[in-house]
C-alpha cells in the first residue's frame, strides 16, 4: 500500500506532461496548431496571486484565472471549508433532495443580491446559468395566468456574449465564436451595442449613443407582445473586448422592458462578486432584474458553481399539482455540488471579514492611475475600465482606430512576452485584458501594471 502510495506521489517528468498534454488534451478557445508549438505553462501549485509551473517558474495571476479568482489561491478559510465538507460528503443530488451548504449559500445570496431575487436556481457553469434563465422565461410565459405564449422571442446586444451552449450561443453576438453555429441556433432580436469607439460612418458618438438607445424603443415597440425576455451583461460586456457601457443604459432598458412586461436577465457572470466596483453591476444604477445569473466568482474562483436567482412570482408560476405539468425539467447532475457550495460561503464571508469591496474601491483608483502612463502610447487605441474590469486596446495606427493585421496576433504575443516576465495575460483579440482578483493587495496591482506595460511594450514598440 505504501509502495502504491510512493508511486502515486512522484512526479511525472515535465516533458512527459507536455507531450501527453498535446497528444490528448484539446483545449478551449485554443487554436491548437499555435498551442502545441508554445509550450505554454503547466501549472501546479499556486500562491497567493502567482501560479507555478511544473518548471517551477512563477506567474502573477493577471487574468484571476480567466476572471473568477477572487481572493487568490490556497486561501486556507476557503480550502477549510471544502476539506471539512469533504470530510461529510463529496456530492448528493439536488433532484428531490438537498444538502445543507446549498441551502446556506443560496440564503446567502439572496441576501447579497438585489432585491426581490427570492428563488435560486443552481447550476455549474455561466452558460448553464443563462441557459436556464431563457427556459424559465420561456415557460414562464406559457404557464403564468394570463401568459401568453406568443412571448418567445428574446432581445440581446450585438457582440453579446453570454456562453457556449447552444442557448447562450443564440443570444451571443460574437461572429468569430458564434457565426459557424448560425443555422443552429434560434433566432434572437438584436440591438446595437452602445459604445463609441469606432462609431459608423456618419455617426458623432452622441448621436450613436442616440441611435442605440432609439433602437431598443423601435426594437422592443415593434415586437413588445412577442418578447419574453431582454438579455444583457450589465455594465460591461466583457468578452467582447470590455466593452463599456454609458451611465444610465443599463437603467433604460430596465425601464423599457419593465413598461411592456419584457423580463430582464442580467448576466453577471463575469461582472459579479466585486469586479466593477460593487458587489453586483445592477447595484450601480439601483435595477432589480428579473434573473440574475451567477458563476464564475461565486466560489472564489474554486469550483464549478453557477446560481439562477429569480423572484417569486416567476417561481409561483411553476407550482401546481404534479400531473398538471408546471414543473421546471431542467437540471444537471452536479448541481449544487455540496463541496463547491461550501467553497462559495466561505468566499463570501470574506468579502465581509477581509473587506474585500474596499480593496477592490483602492485598487480600482490604482489601476486608473496606472493606466494614465498608457495615454499617449501610439498603439494604443483606447483604454477601458470600469471597477478591476481592464481593456487595452492595441492598434495600428491611432488615427482612425486602425487595427493590426489579425494575422499578427499581436494580442496573443504580447501573453507570450508576458510570460516571459512572469505574468499570466490573455488577451481578447487585440484587447489586452488585466483583471486582478477583488481581493489583489496594491503591490501585486502595481506589479501586473508593470509588466503588462512592459510586454506591451515590447511587442510593439513603446
Ligand atoms: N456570461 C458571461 C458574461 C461570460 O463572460 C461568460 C464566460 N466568460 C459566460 C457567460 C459563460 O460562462 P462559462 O464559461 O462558465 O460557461
Amino acid at each position: 500500500m505504501a509502495e502504491v502510495r510512493m508511486r502515486r506521489l512522484k512526479k511525472i517528468p515535465v516533458n512527459n506532461l507536455r507531450d501527453w498534454d498535446n497528444e490528448h488534451v484539446w483545449h478551449p478557445f485554443a487554436p491548437m496548431q499555435a498551442y502545441r508549438e508554445e509550450n505554454a505553462p503547466i501549472i501546479v501549485s499556486g500562491d497567493g496571486f502567482d501560479l507555478i509551473d511544473a518548471e517551477g517558474k512563477r506567474y502573477l495571476d493577471g487574468i484571476s484565472s480567466l476572471w473568477c479568482n477572487i481572493h487568490g489561491h490556497r486561501v486556507p478559510e476557503i480550502d477549510d471549508a471544502v476539506k471539512k465538507q469533504l470530510d461529510q460528503i463529496a456530492h448528493t443530488t439536488l433532484l428531490g433532495m438537498s444538502s445543507p451548504p446549498s441551502i446556506e449559500l443560496a440564503r446567502k445570496l439572496v441576501e447579497k443580491t438585489p432585491a426581490g431575487l427570492n428563488k435560486v436556481f443552481y447550476s455549474d457553469s455561466g452558460s448553464t446559468a443563462v441557459e436556464a434563465a431563457l427556459k424559465i422565461a420561456h415557460q414562464y410565459h406559457h404557464q403564468k395566468p394570463g401568459g401568453s405564449e406568443k412571448r418567445n422571442r428574446f432581445v440581446c446586444l450585438d457582440h453579446a456574449y453570454h456562453g457556449d451552449t447552444v442557448g447562450s450561443v443564440s443570444v451571443g453576438g460574437i461572429n468569430l465564436f458564434h457565426q459557424v453555429y448560425g443555422d443552429l441556433l434560434f433566432e434572437t432580436l438584436r440591438v446595437p451595442s452602445p459604445v463609441a469607439y469606432r462609431v459608423p460612418a456618419g455617426h458623432t458618438a452622441e448621436s450613436y449613443l442616440q441611435h442605440c438607445r432609439d433602437e431598443v424603443v423601435r426594437v422592443l415597440d415593434d415586437h413588445a407582445d412577442q418578447i419574453s425576455a431582454f438579455v444583457i451583461e450589465p455594465l460591461v460586456q466583457g468578452a467582447a473586448g470590455i466593452l463599456i457601457h454609458p451611465d444610465g443604459y443599463l437603467k433604460f432598458i430596465r425601464e423599457e422592458t419593465a413598461r411592456r412586461g419584457i423580463l430582464l436577465i442580467a448576466d453577471e457572470v463575469a461582472v459579479g462578486f466585486g469586479r466593477t466596483g460593487t458587489m453586483f453591476a445592477c447595484e450601480q444604477e439601483d435595477v432589480q432584474p428579473d434573473f440574475l445569473c451567477l458563476a464564475k466568482g461565486i466560489t472564489g474562483g474554486y469550483l464549478p458553481v453557477a446560481a439562477t436567482l429569480t423572484t417569486d412570482e416567476i417561481y409561483e408560476a411553476f407550482l401546481g399539482e404534479p400531473h398538471e405539468g408546471r414543473t421546471f425539467y431542467h437540471g444537471h447532475t452536479y448541481t449544487g455540488n455540496p463541496l463547491g457550495c461550501a467553497a462559495g460561503i466561505a468566499s463570501l464571508d470574506l468579502f465581509e471579514k477581509n473587506r474585500v469591496m474596499k480593496n477592490v474601491a483602492e485598487t480600482s483608483m490604482l489601476l486608473t492611475r496606472r493606466l494614465q502612463e498608457l495615454v499617449d502610447h501610439p498603439h494604443i487605441g483606447e483604454i477601458r475600465q470600469r471597477g478591476l474590469m481592464v481593456g487595452i486596446e492595441l492598434v495600428k495606427d491611432r488615427d482612425g482606430a486602425v487595427p493590426f493585421d489579425s494575422q499578427l496576433r499581436i494580442g496573443h504575443q504580447v501573453t507570450l512576452e508576458a510570460r516571459k516576465l512572469g505574468l499570466i495575460l490573455r488577451p481578447l483579440g487585440d484587447v489586452i485584458v488585466l483583471m486582478p482578483a477583488p481581493a489583489m493587495p496594491a503591490e501585486s496591482v502595481n506589479e501586473l501594471c508593470d509588466k503588462a506595460f512592459a510586454a506591451i511594450d515590447a511587442t510593439v514598440g513603446g
